[in-house]
């Protein structure tokens, strides 16, 4: 008898049930399909559970970072400070803009970029300081505020990772991500393996008002409602007066987004409790992972890395990761630092060496599987397949399901983001 077949298992995925797919139907069958009521109420409700004033939904996390740049006054000639690990989105809404990526190096305990290699990189060019909330774990906030506020800055925060998170603020206080307390704005994604999902979508969040309408019309073309020509009256009246793009999400993606953040909690208490057995298991076996910041867990829990340990080489990594794929764990490898993709590389001139702490978590990391739908068994299958892989012991019969569905087509969709 051949055991029932296994599904192999992505890195994350999304979580829909009839609930999420009666409300898309609902939507669908409405008077309006984009840029209805729903728009709105989705803006209103995640700035609400994030603590932030205002919300402006984008058709993805990327056209809303390259929004959020583009508020904040960031042009031609300009300089963006931010983190080489990380998803390449991050650093090329700085260059949609004509303006340059400049990277800082993390540190090692957080994989967050460091608040002292920051003041470094600051030049007179300099814009905005947009750190990453890598893997889900808040970066330090106040530090990067307090540059950003001597230096006459905007940070803007790519919080794509860390929808959930929370740290604690030097007064005691217990800071959302997305509230904006230490930053201008926030940018979440809503990606089917973030954190809540409307298949593709994003969003800026900010507290102050003067970046609602640079916002609002960047997502449509840079066209704002006007009285018309020299004050002649013309109820029609709209004119284009930025570049701005078609970046519109539409109502019945918000009405997957407002069903999915009525689940937020009870996905990332899932979350939190499946890094919690993971650190447990690999403590053991000298794999590193980043801390939970603080008794609280502000940890969102986005990704789980970890790192081999120094005696394992870069191929070791590389075996690890194939002998975890026949056994249909579908492990991964966040990120390759930005600065060395070829188009970083040519443009920007990027080096190996360039940023050696970013370089040297890349050469040994390892991404795990982890998602709120996972079951109990799943997480233990990937806990006995990483003992039994990092052991060194030639992996078990691979079931079924997965050597039908190799060559990794499974995979494909869910390479970064
Ligand atoms: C997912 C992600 C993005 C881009 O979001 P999309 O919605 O896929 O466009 C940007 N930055 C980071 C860090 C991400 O993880």
């Amino acid at each position: 008898m051949t055991p029932p077949p296994m599904k192999p298992l992505r890195y994350g995925q999304q979580w829909l049930d009839e609930e999420d797919i009666a409300s898309v139907l609902e939507a669908l069958r409405s008077d309006w399909i984009t840029q209805g009521p729903l728009v709105g109420r989705f803006e209103e409700a995640v700035a609400r559970w994030c603590g932030a004033r205002f919300g402006v939904a984008f058709a993805s996390g990327t056209a809303a970072l390259h929004a959020a740049c583009f508020a904040a006054g960031v042009r031609e000639g300009d300089e963006v400070v931010t983190t080489p690990l990380t998803f390449v989105a991050t650093a090329n809404a700085a260059v949609y803009l004509g303006a340059r990526p400049v990277f800082a190096d993390v540190e090692p305990e957080t994989l967050n970029l460091d608040p002292g290699q920051i003041l470094g990189r600051v030049t007179p060019r300099t814009k905005v300081i947009l750190p990453v909330h890598f893997a889900g774990l808040p970066c330090r906030m106040e530090g990067i505020h307090e540059i950003a506020r001597k230096k006459g800055l905007r940070v803007i925060e790519d919080a794509c990772h860390a929808l959930g998170g929370q740290w604690g603020s030097s007064d005691g206080r217990r800071q959302r991500v997305g509230s904006c307390s230490h930053s201008d704005m926030a940018v979440l994604s809503f990606h089917p393996v973030k954190h809540i999902t409307t298949g593709e979508g994003g969003m800026v969040l900010f507290n102050r008002e003067e970046f609602l309408e640079p916002l609002r019309s960047f997502r449509h073309h840079g066209i704002v409602r006007s009285s018309g020509e020299e004050g002649k009256a013309e109820p029609w009246a709209s004119r284009m007066q930025e570049l701005g793009y078609n970046f519109r999400i539409t109502d019945f993606q918000c009405a997957l987004g407002l069903s999915q953040l009525t689940k937020l909690d009870r996905f990332l208490t899932r979350r939190r409790q499946i890094a919690r057995e993971y650190k447990e298991a690999f403590q053991t076996l000298g794999l590193w992972s980043q801390p939970q910041d603080s008794a609280n867990d502000g940890h969102a829990w986005h990704l789980f890395v970890v790192q081999l340990p120094p005696d394992r080489s870069s191929d070791e990594r590389r075996r690890i990761f194939e002998a975890l794929r026949q056994e249909g764990v579908g492990v991964n490898v966040h990120y390759l630092p930005v600065h060395l993709h070829p188009y970083h590389r040519r443009r920007f001139l990027g080096k190996p060496g360039d940023h050696p702490v970013a370089e040297a978590y890349y050469e040994r990391a390892l991404t795990l599987p982890l998602f709120p739908s996972m079951t109990d068994a799943e997480v233990r299958r990937v806990i006995d397949a990483v003992r039994r892989v990092m052991a060194g012991r030639p992996t078990t019969a691979v079931p079924e399901a997965v050597s039908r569905t190799r060559p990794q087509e499974g995979y494909e969709w869910t390479r970064n983001p």
